[in-house]
């Protein structure tokens, strides 16, 4: 196998809808509600000359806000450890939250090449909101649309380089 790209970042940033972009897949369950019980879900995908697996993460379970937020930092983590890169995503669309700020130090702390993909970016036009996340501190920010493919070539030919 060679590699394990982790797809990780809070519920409903899009996480699902890019693995299934990037797999082909139809595997991941995409979803506006939080409530669904998942495990992480693997499948094979190809970029340029490369074979590599991609991970979805967001696996979560009901319960209070606190069971929540412990849950995802679990899921993050066992993605993160298994992973040999990491994308987090974001949504560009609500701004920066201090979830995203949470797992971004984890992935920063694991030192493994890692990538921001600030999703929900339909439209070149808004490249710009990348602005708001940069303070995320990481080297490789990319506006993406996980729905319409925008900006995700990109990732993708950043995220190989490092296998
Ligand atoms: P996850 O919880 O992070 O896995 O997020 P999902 O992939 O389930 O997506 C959550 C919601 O965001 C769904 O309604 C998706 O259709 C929507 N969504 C995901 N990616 C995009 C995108 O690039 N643009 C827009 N406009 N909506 C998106
Ligand atoms: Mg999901």
């Amino acid at each position: 196998m060679a590699g394990i790209i982790a797809i990780v970042g809070r519920p409903n940033v899009g996480k699902s809808t890019l693995f299934n972009r990037l797999t082909g897949r139809r595997e991941a369950i995409v979803d506006n509600t939080p409530g669904v019980t998942r495990d992480r879900i693997y499948a094979a995908a190809e970029w340029l000359d490369k074979s590599f697996t991609v991970v979805d993460t967001g696996g979560y379970t009901e319960g209070s806000s606190d069971d929540f937020e412990s849950e995802i930092r679990k899921q993050a983590r066992y993605a993160i450890d298994e992973a040999h890169v990491i994308i987090l995503v974001v949504d560009g669309r609500e701004g920066l939250s201090p979830l995203d700020e949470e797992v971004a130090d984890q992935i920063r702390k694991s030192g493994k090449p890692h990538v921001l993909a600030v999703n929900k970016i339909d439209s070149p036009a808004d490249d710009y909101v990348i602005a708001d996340f940069l303070k995320l501190g990481f080297n490789d920010v990319f506006p993406i649309s996980a729905v319409n493919g925008h900006g995700t070539g990109d990732l993708l030919d950043k995220v190989v380089g490092h296998l």
